[in-house]
């Protein structure tokens, strides 16, 4: 691996978005690099803990496939697990999503991008990025030995949290309040049928109002105790951790530290708890998931009033599905809306565009949405599809060299196809 040899593609970010991106840029002749600050490719799915990606399908038809969905199925497959019977599409939309092993799809991602000749660096960050004379940009990345200047014709933007974009200059939109983090967890040693959990529940309020525990740090829920779900789903899934930007790197450590102090505080607390003394914490995520930060203001915005009405793009890359999903900090937690029946939204190229930049895609949860369009569009499902969007222009404006918003859609159609993408029809 030659990493100041000029890159067609760098991808910044392996996680749910950025792992895809370089295999379909790596698999189109582009010689790529993907960097990861993580030890482990796969991100939130991985590190994060959020292991149950969706959704592919829409109204029992499948509506997002190729590389990401290849990727999940087969972990699936090697991991024993079976898929849901997506034709049900009437039951809870969670029930349709694909639970898979982290451990595994994370190797799968490794795999995968070996295999697409791709380069890969992990343990490396992106420190800064320059303009080269509009033909592509110089990428400084802090590496174990300090820092290694890069260069590419195109840079795609897989962070999650738009860091790049915001290193580059360009222009983010950042909204008034994020939506919570949860850490992800589970605990064991105990019976949940051998618990009084009236008892408990009362225990747990008496330790709100002294101010010693918060009714998030076991639930969504901000006004009531709801320890039985918790201790029923030995605590997975079950926190918020409210009011915490974590886009920069204080930001993470303030939501990490906040997050453990959350769990810490809880477990003593259980652990006086009849029932509960010998309660252990068995798996705890590397990092606690982030479900919001920043998005790029981009060349065009997904409005919900576009996710809702199912809006078809002229530049469409892919499909996108999931009910309006906004956690809030107020009520139960969560304001949910179901797509109406029949309706599937699309996501256009030039939300995936910094406005005014050149050789430069964003893909995952930070492309250009507003608030509530992105509640929904953030899932992994959606965030494979503009990975492999994203991997595919970038692979284009390289070989033509032209800027992604130039590749001709007919090509971008070609080669998502060529490669088992289901990609929305022009209007
Ligand atoms: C608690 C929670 C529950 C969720 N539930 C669901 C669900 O049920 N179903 C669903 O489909 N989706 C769910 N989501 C949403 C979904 O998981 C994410 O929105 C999606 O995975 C984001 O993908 P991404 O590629 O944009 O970011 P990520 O998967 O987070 O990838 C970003 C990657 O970039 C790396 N990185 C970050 N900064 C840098 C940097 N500066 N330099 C180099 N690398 C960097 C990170 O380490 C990471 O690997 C949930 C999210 C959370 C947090």
């Amino acid at each position: 691996m030659n990493l100041t040899d000029p890159y067609d593609v760098i991808v910044l970010g392996g996680g749910t978005a950025g792992v895809i991106a370089a295999v379909q840029a790596g698999r189109a002749g582009a010689r790529t690099l993907l960097v990861e600050k993580a030890a482990a490719l796969g991100g939130t799915t991985t590190t994060g803990g959020v292991n149950f990606p969706g959704l592919f399908h829409a109204w029992g038809q499948q509506v997002i496939a190729g590389i990401g969905w290849d990727l999940v199925r087969s972990c699936v497959e090697e991991s024993g697990g079976t898929l849901p019977d997506f034709t049900h599409y009437q039951q809870p939309h969670h029930r349709l999503q694909i639970r898979v092993n982290p451990h595994v799809y994370s190797a799968l991602c490794n795999e995968a991008v070996v295999q697409s000749g791709a380069d890969m660096l992990l343990h490396a960050m992106v420190a800064d990025l320059r303009e080269e004379g509009g033909d592509g940009w110089q990428v400084d990345l802090c590496a174990k030995e300090g820092i290694i200047r890069c260069s590419s014709r195109v840079v795609i933007d897989a962070t999650g949290d738009a860091n790049a974009t915001s290193i580059a200059g360009l222009p983010l939109q950042h909204p008034e309040e994020q939506q919570p983090a949860t850490l992800t967890y589970r605990v064991g040693g105990y019976d949940p049928a051998k618990l009084d959990i009236t008892r408990l529940n009362s225990a747990f309020d008496a330790e709100v109002k002294a101010g010693r525990l918060s009714y998030t740090d076991a639930s969504w829920n901000t006004t009531g105790a709801d320890l039985g779900r918790w201790l029923h789903s030995r605590g997975v899934q079950s926190n918020h951790i409210h009011h915490i930007d974590a886009r920069d790197s204080a930001g993470k450590t303030r939501l990490e530290l906040q997050a453990r102090k959350s769990l810490l505080s809880l477990y003593r607390f259980l652990r006086r708890q009849p029932g509960l003394e010998d309660l252990t914490i068995e798996y705890v995520a590397p990092e606690c998931g982030v479900r919001e930060t920043a998005t790029i203001r981009g060349e065009a915005t997904v409005t919900v009033h576009d996710y809702q009405s199912g809006r078809l793009w002229e530049d469409a890359v892919c499909y996108s599905f999931y009910p309006i999903d906004l956690h809030v900090s107020s009520g139960s937690g969560l304001d949910m809306e179901m797509l109406t029946e029949g309706v599937v939204p699309t996501i256009p190229r030039a939300a995936m565009i910094p406005k005014g930049s050149r050789n430069f895609l964003v893909a995952g949860r930070c492309i250009s949405s507003d608030r509530l369009a992105n509640s929904a569009l953030r899932v992994q499902a959606t965030s494979m599809g503009t990975g492999q969007g994203a991997g595919a222009l970038a692979a284009l404006a390289a070989s033509e060299s032209c800027t992604p918003g130039d590749v001709p859609l007919d090509a971008m159609r070609s080669l998502l196809k060529a490669h088992g993408a289901i990609v929305p029809p022009s209007p």
